[in-house]
């Protein structure tokens, strides 16, 4: 048996509630407003993970907002933290609702596996991070470690977690608790540059 060691790990972020703040369906950029730690979070984390966006838009299907909306909202976030020196290698919507029953949407894993596939992702050593408990099953119906935050709906939603998830207070915690994890230093960027 080979093992290739080219693959790489990576950390899918949820969008609405873990990046930026989840104020409804978000169909314009001026809409989108980062939390003061996601990029100082994402500058560590870039050092030592891919980065994806992965993101459920049932507005789409709820005829609320197009994907052209969602497009350009989220064309506006990669924008802006690409300021910053911080890439996402790719951004992945489901536009459907729940009862559509398609294949794509959280906590069904399919976009890992694309990731995977398509990005050559370890997902063993690969991280989600999201506001619901959808984003941590979401990580763990692959094989990947889920990290719940308590910004956005983390709180509504925290009685439907199971007893054993790692919570964190929010982005930035997040990512100590991933460079905890992976075992690598949680300060690259400041050195570095
Ligand atoms: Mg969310
Ligand atoms: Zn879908």
């Amino acid at each position: 048996m080979s093992i290739s060691n080219t693959k790489r790990p990576a950390v899918f972020l949820d969008r609405d509630g873990t990046i930026i703040e989840d104020r409804g369906h978000l169909s314009r950029p001026s809409q989108v407003a980062f939390f003061a730690g996601t990029v100082s979070a994402l500058r560590r984390l870039k050092e030592h993970f891919e980065l994806f966006i992965v993101t459920n838009q049932s507005g789409v299907a709820k005829g609320l907002l197009t994907m052209e909306d969602v497009g350009r909202v989220n064309g506006h976030v990669l924008s802006y933290l690409s300021g910053f020196g911080i890439r996402i290698i790719d951004t992945y919507v489901c536009p459907h609702d729940a009862s559509d029953g398609c294949e794509c949407i959280k906590p069904k894993p399919y976009f890992l596996r694309k990731a995977e596939k398509n990005h050559g992702i370890d997902l063993s050593r690969s991280f989600a991070v999201g506001d619901h408990p959808h984003d941590v099953a979401f990580a763990e119906n692959a094989g990947a470690q889920g990290i719940y935050v308590l910004s956005g709906h983390g709180i509504k939603h925290r009685s439907e977690l199971w007893e054993d998830a790692r919570i964190a207070a929010g982005i930035e915690q997040a990512a100590d608790i991933i460079c905890k994890i992976a075992a690598v230093p949680a300060a690259g960027s400041n050195d570095a540059s």
